[in-house]
């Protein structure tokens, strides 16, 4: 069995599970049992550090899926599975309702408000009651719009259509935060930086991680940066793995930190203890 061969045994899994029919109707199931049975689906929460104020600005809620053979098995496991298997409306929902969640259980305990960001695919963004979803989500949980974020890839906004400009000015309307995430990634025209009601960009890891080495890459970084910030937009610097891009961010102005260097995505519980130690205290150094 899977089991007795050890999580991560790829060749179990190419010759079994992912080549047979039955295999995959028998994972769709278990993924949609996993969502609907509200078991087996696990948020992790990585920290957002806002320089400006030196404190902590949020977390990331990021999916992962506690497989009864396979183990916890990351996003890139199953997120496109589940966008073809016609899953990721209700995986993407599940993930907004259990952060908004866990942000009411910390602002409970007596923690400082925070902001959570959740991923939405372009295939949940388009479904024509996710503005309603959303104030149910909101309602439900007693959270206020303005510590919910949606983070967007540049493949969902460059459809330029109405019910894109529609859903995009609704939710803004409604309080909740918009960024674009990977940015610089994605086929996009900068034109929609303009046209839609944007609070932030996160610049794709691609373009930090060689730095502070790369010229290239930071002559990019640093265009963004300034391009972004003539339009009011935020700028989020992710995948920080070390301290000298931590610091070479910081020189260049871009308001937002997130990467190992900070911290890890956390289970509930230890972002909870990394909150109590780290919320009052100063950057990194
Ligand atoms: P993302 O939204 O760009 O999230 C950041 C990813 O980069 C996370 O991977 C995070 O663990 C990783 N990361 C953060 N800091 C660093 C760093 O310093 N170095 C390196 N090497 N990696 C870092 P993760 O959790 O595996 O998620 C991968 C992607 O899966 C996410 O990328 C997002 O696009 C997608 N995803 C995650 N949760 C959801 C969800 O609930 N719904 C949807 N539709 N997509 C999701
Ligand atoms: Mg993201
Ligand atoms: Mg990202
Ligand atoms: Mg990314």
């Amino acid at each position: 069995t899977a089991k007795s061969l050890g999580q991560g045994n790829h060749q179990y899994y190419s010759t079994h599970m992912e080549v047979r029919p039955s295999r995959l109707l028998a994972q769709d199931q278990l993924l949609r049992e996993a969502v609907e049975k509200d078991h087996g689906l696990v948020l992790h929460y990585q920290p957002l550090w806002n320089l400006a104020t030196n404190r902590l600005e949020g977390f990331e809620a990021l999916v992962r899926w506690q497989h009864p053979e396979r183990g916890l098995l990351p996003p890139s496991e199953f997120i496109s599975f589940a966008e073809a298997r016609g899953l990721i409306s209700i995986i993407d929902r599940w993930v907004m309702r259990a952060a908004c969640k866990q942000l009411r259980a910390w602002c409970d305990a007596g923690l400082p408000s925070v902001v959570v960001s959740v991923n939405m695919s372009a295939i949940e963004f388009n479904q024509s009651n996710l503005v309603t979803e959303v104030q149910h989500v909101l309602s439900d949980t007693g959270i206020d719009p303005q510590w919910l974020e949606i983070e967007l890839t540049e493949t969902t906004l460059m459809k330029q259509s109405e019910h894109v400009l529609a859903t995009l000015n609704a939710l803004q309307k409604l309080g909740v935060r918009l960024s674009i995430d990977d940015f610089g990634t994605g086929y996009s025209s900068l034109a929609y930086l303009k046209r839609y009601p944007l609070d932030k960009i996160k610049i794709d890891r691609s373009f930090v991680k060689d730095t502070p080495e790369d010229a290239d890459d930071v002559s990019l970084i640093k265009a963004i940066i300034q391009m972004a910030h003539s339009l009011s937009l935020r700028v989020v610097g992710e995948g920080v793995e070390t301290k000298a891009q931590w610091d070479l961010l910081k020189a260049m102005g871009c308001d937002l930190i997130q990467g190992y260097y900070l911290s890890r995505p956390m289970t509930a519980e230890d972002a909870l203890r990394w909150q109590q130690h780290r919320c009052q205290m100063i950057a990194p150094q």
